[in-house]
């Protein structure tokens, strides 16, 4: 067996938000094998592929037949073959820190803390300070949709960018990646992954399920801008529509405090945008993906 298939489920484990859309129709791969499969059951119909749903909004209460959604979190094989790290895309960010402190591996504690897999992560080039995935990776495995070809690709200059790859312009599923070796000390690396933690912690809003930073740091005449400070000054933070709140701990996020529903999330979303025009004249510009 390569596929699990569901009807009419819901979707709230699958996303940190824990909105509680539901689906019509939703294939598990529990191999390589099993995304190619689904990438066949699925023809004609929209595709949909989460990792951990820790960047999404999930927009619609209830997707009907025609989304397929792809749930990639059994795809999950870890291992160090021949000095290198195999990691199929639906291990988490978290388990993969673990492991390479467990063979004393440098350079993954930032993985940690961020609550997404390795296919997500990859897509949008996870990171934080000066780490991004990208700076580990040897190659990344992708099945193409429209043949159900397998290719192997070696990032070269350019495939990555700032939370960007080129991935997202390819209509392809990501099922595995390379990763280097850079020997490391196991105490060094586990006070690492500590120290990150607790700093995160401090600042981020972690008692209520949130999907990390909403929108991307936007610009004006050449200057960095920060979110939470436009939503301050805009009088954001604090502000709830429905269950979802834009955090008062810290207005980067929009926090699900009640139950939230999709419309509830848009329209703060869409408040604090306006807000933030009207004051400042800055377009916000979503990090999470729309779905
Ligand atoms: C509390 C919190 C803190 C966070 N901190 C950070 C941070 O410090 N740095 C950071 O970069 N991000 C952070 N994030 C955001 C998020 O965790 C990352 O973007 C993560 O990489 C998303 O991975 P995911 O598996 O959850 O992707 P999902 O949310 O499931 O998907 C995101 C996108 O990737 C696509 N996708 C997922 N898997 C695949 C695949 N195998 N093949 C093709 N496409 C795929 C989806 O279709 C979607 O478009 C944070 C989120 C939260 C909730």
């Amino acid at each position: 067996m390569n596929t699990l298939i569901q009807k009419n489920i819901s979707l709230k484990r699958f996303n940190t938000l824990r909105l509680d859309s539901h689906c019509d129709y939703a294939i598990t791969p529990l191999n390589i094998d099993g995304v190619v499969e689904a990438i066949k059951l699925s023809e004609g119909k929209r595709r949909v592929i989460l990792g951990n749903g820790s960047n999404v909004l999930l927009t619609k209460e209830h997707y009907d037949d025609s989304t397929a959604f792809i749930l990639m979190h059994r795809l999950d094989d870890l291992d160090i073959v021949d000095n290198e790290i195999i990691v199929e895309a639906g291990r988490t960010l978290h388990d993969l820190a673990w492991f390479t402190m467990d063979h004393e591996v440098d350079g993954y504690a930032f993985c940690e803390d961020i609550p997404g897999t390795v296919g997500g992560a990859l897509l949008m080039n996870a990171g934080q300070w000066e780490y991004t995935i990208s700076q580990y990776v040897n190659w990344v495995e992708v099945v193409h949709c429209d043949d159900a070809r397998i290719e192997r690709i070696y990032p070269q200059e350019g495939f990555f960018g700032y939370r960007h790859s080129a991935f997202n312009t390819m209509d392809a599923i990501i099922v595995r990646a390379g990763l280097s070796i850079i020997k490391g000390v196991y105490n060094d690396i586990f006070e690492k992954i500590m120290y990150y933690k607790r700093e995160r912690y401090m600042k981020q809003p972690r008692n209520y399920p949130n999907a990390g930073s909403v929108f991307k740091r936007p610009y004006k005449n050449g200057e960095s801008l920060y979110v939470w400070k436009l939503f301050d000054a805009t009088d954001m933070r604090g502000h709830q529509v429905g269950g979802a709140q834009i955090s008062d701990k810290h207005p980067g996020f929009i926090v699900n405090v009640d139950n939230a529903t999709s419309t509830d999330c848009v329209q703060l979303i869409e408040e604090a945008k306006r807000r933030v025009k009207a004051e400042f004249d800055v377009d916000l510009e979503l990090e999470w993906r729309i779905i």
